[in-house]
């Protein structure tokens, strides 16, 4: 079987290392229009029960995984000058970079021949001597815009506005801080990823993001404006910006999408290709992972490769759901923080956000959502 793969991130690189495992005689190529050491973003959460599944995928690529972990239970909710901690939450954080070295390490261990550096297009011609076309290229995939009417591909935008930084000031807990400039509250979803390093995602509404100023946000005086905001919390620290990498060097605004089928012939999208899930759940990598699992499963163990795919999708549909449902939820409840903020108590409003992904509202969408 000849396989080829379009996009080396976390789902194309962990399906190539899967489908391996399974049929270690297939041809499996992977293309990754990036440099080597080159991505977006900074660092990724992972549940506790997201490290017991990988360990028994492939248990040499948790095991690197595992070293590299930074481990935390508590999440801490600041609002201004207020805050209130909470314990009993088992989370693991990772630097994107190391999680797609790891990976990628893996797939040369196992024999993936991968090509960076080159972008695979949908209308390449070379694309007809492969038996399986695995469409892993991001939110943006070229694949899905291509075949857009033939997969029933639709996307909205969230309302939000949010930037992708970093900073070398070390948490030991997911922080959520909620700050005011003048009338409009800011945010920062912020969480370590290795020992001297932090995720920090600002968010704001699309309005507060124009009357800030922040519409011709320039990386250096603009990542220092937003420092100074959240002085008290970076311990003199700068926030830094990943201009090296795409996506997350700018403000952007979440990007939902759906799509009614996630094969056209012998092209089979996953992960955030096919379906992205709002980043304040932090399950999008986990869900790349779990496609990727699922479809080497299917593939490897039906000689009817259009039953496979078929199986694939009904399957990780069905498992998406309530998750999809539990993102937008959340996402709504970002999109409605200023009010919050503006009249809840931190008591009140701890409890809000702690629970946002499982108000009444969800259950409502959970429904819509498996119909
Ligand atoms: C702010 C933010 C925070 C997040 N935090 C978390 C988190 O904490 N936990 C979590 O689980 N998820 C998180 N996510 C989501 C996560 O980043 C994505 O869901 C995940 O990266 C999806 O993996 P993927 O392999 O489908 O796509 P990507 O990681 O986007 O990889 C796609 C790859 O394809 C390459 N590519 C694109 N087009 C082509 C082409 N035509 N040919 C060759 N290569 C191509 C790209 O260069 C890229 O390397 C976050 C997302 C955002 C925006």
């Amino acid at each position: 079987m000849k396989i080829c793969v379009a996009g080396g991130g976390p789902g194309g690189l962990y399906f190539a290392i899967c489908v391996k495992r399974k049929l270690p005689h297939a041809e499996v190529t992977l293309f990754e229009r990036n440099a080597p050491n080159v991505t977006y973003g900074w660092g990724v959460v992972f549940s506790g029960r997201t490290q017991e599944t990988l360990a028994l995928v492939d248990e040499a690529s948790a095991e690197r995984m595992a070293d590299e972990f930074v481990h935390w239970d508590t999440i801490e909710t600041i609002l201004e000058t207020d805050s209130l901690s909470t314990s009993g939450y088992p989370f693991y954080g990772i630097d994107r970079r190391k999680l797609l070295n790891i990976l990628t390490d893996r797939c040369l261990e196992l024999g993936v021949e991968i090509h960076h550096d080159q972008e695979l297009a949908p209308d390449d011609p070379a694309i007809r001597f492969y038996d399986l076309v695995v469409a892993a290229d991001g939110v943006n995939s070229r694949f899905r815009s291509h075949l857009a009417e033939e997969l029933g591909a639709r996307e909205k935008f969230g309302s939000n506005k949010y930037i992708w930084l970093g900073t070398k000031a070390v948490f030991d807990r997911f922080r959520f801080v909620f700050k005011q400039s003048g009338s409009e509250w800011l945010w920062a979803h912020a969480y370590p990823f290795d020992r001297s390093t932090s995720t920090f995602i600002v968010e704001c509404s699309k309005s507060a993001w124009e009357r800030c100023g922040y519409r011709d946000f320039d990386s250096g005086p603009g990542c220092r404006r937003l420092a100074s905001l959240f002085e008290d919390i970076l311990e003199g620290q700068e926030l830094l910006f990943n201009g090296v990498r795409m996506r997350g060097s700018h403000w952007d605004q979440f990007r939902q999408v759906e799509c009614a089928r996630w094969n056209s012939g012998n092209i089979v999208l996953i992960g955030d290709a096919a379906h992205t899930i709002h980043f304040s759940v932090g399950s999008g990598t986990k869900q790349a992972f779990d496609d990727a699992i699922c479809l080497a499963n299917a593939v490897s163990s039906n000689d009817d490769l259009q039953g496979a795919l078929r199986y694939y999708q009904r399957r990780r549909q069905q498992e998406l759901a309530t998750l999809k449902a539990k993102g937008s939820c959340s996402m709504r409840w970002f999109e409605d923080a200023a009010g919050y903020a503006d009249n809840l108590g931190v008591g009140d409003f701890e409890r809000a956000l702690l629970n946002r992904a499982t108000n009444s509202d969800y259950e409502d969408e959970a429904v819509a959502a498996g119909r």
